[in-house]
């Protein structure tokens, strides 16, 4: 009877916090277990759904920056004259990541379907270049990229013989065509790229005058498909806000490509600004995920406690996907929140539940993703009023510090 347990609870509760007006009780795994509470509108949640990795822009610091490390190799022939090199090559590199990160900082409204209402949420994602890590290989074998004939573009060769770190940074290999294919007339020397698992490559046309802002937008597009996306225009690409389109790279008068045409980072035109909100969530889904290869790519910035980055909770809140928070949680008076899914907690934080909050745990995963200690669920008590806690199915708490049972 879930009742008799409810009120086991609620002595023990009172067992342990009579003598003093405000108090505080941990609430132990153990503990965890007594407590069992049916909680109407509780039902089961899938935790794989594109829209709960969509960031909630009315919580702050519930749904926190993502850090993708990167580093940056240039290829170049043995006598160093077909690619950027040098102090030229340093500010060129920073400078491209800069103007990509920007680029996903202002991201813009999408233009197709004529008329829509998509909304425009920022990324929150963003690539720290590596300290040190921009490279500068001389090899005239790999350096070029091939796009045609004897095409090279899809080869692992040059990522395998110079990534750095490729289990957990991001490699990206600027490479640029050959002269003689730049000469060509069948040749088509377009800026593309490919991405091959946690790495990325780009060909360009070198020119030594280029503005470093100019390859961002291609840099977003293939850290897309690096990050899971597919392109939107010829494909269902299992999101419903990017529509199938003419892939233009501009528009024109009239034809096919008569505006609007896509600005969508996913297609290609001159535009690749816009990322769509099902696009984020799938790309976030992917990094929340513990066995994907993208997450390995993340700075886990959430391994530290950062208490500018609290999560106040002062509202009826559900968290229908996995989230890496950095701060503690504060449940206020009227704020009601409902973990679904994995929660990792950062080291020495605490989920605090105030008199007038509640908490409420969904067959939940509560832990810290970094093999710390976290100090645990805290119900505080003031008075006849307290913070309360329910439960429902299988919950777990693990990493929780041995405190104990009272902390005053
Ligand atoms: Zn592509």
């Amino acid at each position: 009877m879930w009742w008799i347990k409810y009120l086991i609870f609620l002595l023990l509760i009172t067992f342990w916090c009579c003598n003093s007006r405000v108090s505080e009780l941990s609430v132990t795994p153990e503990l965890m277990e007594e407590l069992s509470l049916e909680h109407v509108g509780v039902s089961e949640n899938d935790c794989h759904v594109i829209e709960s990795y969509i960031p909630d822009t009315t919580i702050p610091y519930a749904d926190n920056l993502l850090h993708i490390r990167m580093n940056f190799h240039f290829m170049n022939t043995s006598d160093w004259s077909n690619n950027f090199t040098g102090e030229r090559g340093i500010y060129y590199a920073k400078e491209l990541v800069r103007y990509a990160n920007e680029k996903l900082f202002y991201n813009q409204k999408m233009r197709l379907p004529e008329g829509n209402d998509t909304p425009v949420y920022y990324p929150g994602y963003r690539y720290d270049l590596q300290e040190d890590g921009i490279y500068f290989h001389a090899d005239d074998e790999l350096c070029f990229y091939i796009n045609e004939g004897k095409s090279n573009n899809y080869k692992r060769d040059v990522i395998d013989k110079y990534s750095v770190g490729e289990d957990s940074i991001l490699n990206v290999f600027f490479m640029v065509h050959h002269p003689d294919s730049v000469r060509s007339d069948t040749y088509s020397a377009s800026s593309a790229g490919i991405a091959l698992g946690k790495s990325l490559k780009l060909g360009v046309k070198f020119d030594p005058n280029e503005e470093p802002w100019r390859h961002s937008s291609l840099l977003n597009h293939e850290v897309g498909h690096v990050l899971g996306l597919r392109h939107t225009w010829n494909l269902n690409d299992g999101c419903d806000d990017t529509p199938k389109n003419a892939n233009c790279y501009g528009a024109t008068e009239s034809g096919r490509c008569k505006a609007p045409t896509s600005n969508n980072m996913m297609d290609y035109n001159n535009a690749q600004n816009a990322v769509t909100p099902c696009q984020i969530g799938k790309m976030r889904m992917q990094m929340a995920n513990l066995n994907s290869r993208q997450r390995d790519l993340l700075d886990k910035k959430w391994c530290e406690l950062d208490t500018l980055r609290n999560v106040i909770i002062n509202k009826p809140v559900h968290w229908t996907g996995a989230k890496d928070l950095r701060g503690n949680i504060i449940i206020q008076e009227g704020g009601s929140l409902m973990v679904s899914c994995r929660l990792s907690m950062p080291p020495s934080s605490e989920i605090r539940v105030e008199p007038g909050g509640e908490l409420i745990l969904n067959e939940a995963r509560i832990y810290n993703d970094c093999n710390l200690q976290w100090k645990g669920i805290v119900v505080v008590k003031e008075g006849r009023n307290q913070g309360k806690v329910y439960r429902r199915g299988a919950v777990k708490l693990e990493n929780v510090k041995g405190l104990p049972a009272v902390a005053e």
